[in-house]
């Protein structure tokens, strides 16, 4: 059945270059569909390199100026910012919901978690010290952060705005200009971002947004000699070859890139608590979630229950229309991803043992629809154990003892997040400790301070953002060394 168009639903997508919607210089566009029936809704402008170039020069003609702010002058933007998301916080989730098919209960929370993005780094800037090192009485050195110009901003399709807020918001409280380049499957939400900007005042071609197919819009803007600085959230394949292009001019580049990450779940644990967080970390948001806790390992002694009732839960799951408020799994965000994560399925079914899913859900015949899925008894060499599927799938397997436990949990070329579920403090610790990722949880799950640093080791990712770490990374220190006294120099050239 038809999804019900969201209030005001545009039926084109133009870019925002310098204060000004826009078509594309040479007027292509691209289709924009929803997942409920995979129908076309609207046609998004198709930008390339002559838009990035009018958007890059759009954000150099501003950069000055909006560095040159106060810190205290731009945070006050950044707080009207977010309160221009808080009010449409209902059109923002009905117009994420239908476009990426996400359940509308879950769309709700964006705004807010968008908003609080903007009202902490407004804080971080303003609260922000640069260091100074004295050196006795001799010498004295202090650090100058200046912004480090245009940057370019690459986002993917998995909760877009929120996700877009997590860049706009450091980058601008630092004083940076910027083009964002947002995901071509969902590109709706950002269409709220130029009204949103324009009520807060940020002055025009302070941001920049240009829609686009990723090997054109996104690759002009990785290739675009005066963007200094890229910060990429997408998959590690991508995300490779970005790294790779920005050599040519030697950018700044952090890498968000994907993930399969490990849920360790000991005999010990509060094995209720476990099931239940379990169940939301992997089949919340649709499955499409980095930090999915996608490989559940469990101890031997309580292995045969804790898989009986996780897949007893799975199948209960209420899968269906995202705009539905009853609704735990909605539609998949796009026909092509669909077919990937239904390969995986198939996959699966001849490398482990399918307990639950696997199938369209009961009863719904179109879209991109599909039942919660455990595989189980997954040996760790499965495709399905190694590789990250990025949908409401997950991989159970056995283990004996704590080392096998941090073995397995190693055991693939992503290190994103951990879960550890124990009620020993110790083991707790140690396995934190042992994992190779770059976020642990014992005994909780994806609750996030936006203080902390967050980022991937191996191939989820380069670098870190989040707090002080965002503002490191849109921002250069420069050193400057004063000398106090009188300073050694040796006498070159002094003698007769
Ligand atoms: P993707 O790599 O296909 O695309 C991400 C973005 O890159 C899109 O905007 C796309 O248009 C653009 N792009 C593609 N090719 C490009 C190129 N050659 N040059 C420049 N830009 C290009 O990823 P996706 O499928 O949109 O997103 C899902 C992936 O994102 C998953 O792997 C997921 O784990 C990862 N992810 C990671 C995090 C994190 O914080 N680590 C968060 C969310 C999603």
């Amino acid at each position: 059945m038809s999804p019900t168009p969201p209030d005001a639903l545009p039926s084109r997508i133009p870019h925002w270059i310098g204060g000004e919607e826009t078509t594309s210089a040479d007027g292509r566009t691209f289709d924009v569909s929803e997942p409920v029936t995979n129908a076309v809704y609207a046609q998004a402008s198709a930008g390339g390199p002559q838009d990035i170039q009018q958007a890059v020069t759009a954000a150099q003609a501003v950069f000055p100026a909006w560095a040159a702010l106060s810190s205290r002058e731009r945070a006050r933007i950044l707080y009207r910012i977010a309160d221009a998301i808080e009010a449409r916080h209902e059109k923002l989730a009905h117009f994420e919901s239908y476009d990426t098919g996400l359940p509308i209960t879950q769309a709700k929370g964006q705004a807010r978690r968008a908003a609080e993005n903007f009202r902490y780094f407004a804080d971080a800037i303003v609260a922000l010290g640069e260091e100074a090192f004295r050196q006795g009485s001799d010498q004295f050195s202090y650090v100058v952060r200046s912004p480090v110009g245009v940057a370019g901003l690459i986002t993917p399709w998995n909760t877009p705005f929120m996700l877009e807020s997590w860049k706009l918001a450091p980058a601008l409280a630092s004083g940076c200009t910027l083009v964002l380049k947002p995901a071509e499957w969902t590109p709706l939400s950002a269409s709220l971002w130029p009204e949103i900007f324009t009520e807060a005042g940020v002055p025009d071609g302070v941001v920049n947004i240009v829609h686009g197919i990723g090997e054109e819009a996104g690759q002009a803007l990785v290739d675009h000699p005066d963007v200094p600085l890229l910060s990429f959230t997408g998959s590690t394949e991508t995300g490779r070859h970005i790294v790779r292009c920005s050599a040519q001019h030697l950018k700044t580049v952090s890498m968000e890139l994907g993930g399969k990450s490990p849920v360790v779940i000991f005999a010990d644990a509060d094995l209720e608590a476990a099931l239940d967080s379990v169940l939301f970390g992997v089949f919340s948001l649709n499955g499409e979630r980095c930090t999915a806790g996608s490989r559940v390992l469990v101890e031997k002694s309580v292995y045969e229950t804790f898989k009986q009732r996780l897949a007893q839960r799975a199948e209960r799951v209420k899968v269906g229309a995202p705009d539905d408020p009853a609704t735990e799994v909605g539609a998949l965000v796009h026909r092509e991803h669909y077919a990937r994560v239904l390969d995986y399925v198939d996959i699966g079914k001849k490398e482990a043992r399918l307990v639950a899913g696997g199938t369209r859900p009961p009863g719904i015949t179109e879209g991109n629809y599909l039942q919660p899925t455990v595989f189980a008894d997954v040996p760790r060499d499965a495709r399905i154990f190694q590789e990250e599927i990025f949908g409401p799938v997950v991989a159970v397997a056995p283990f004996t003892d704590e080392s096998e436990a941090v073995e397995l949990a190693n055991a693939t070329q992503y290190g994103l997040a951990a879960y550890i579920w124990t009620s020993d403090l110790k083991r707790g610790h140690r396995i934190a400790h042992a994992v190779e990722s770059g976020m642990v949880w014992i005994n909780s799950h994806n609750v996030r301070d936006l203080r902390t640093p967050f980022g991937g080791v191996k191939a989820s990712g380069l670098g870190r953002e989040g707090g002080a770490h965002s503002i490191d990374f849109y921002t250069e220190s420069k050193i400057v060394h004063v000398a106090l006294g009188d300073v050694h120099t040796p006498h070159f050239g002094g003698a007769s």
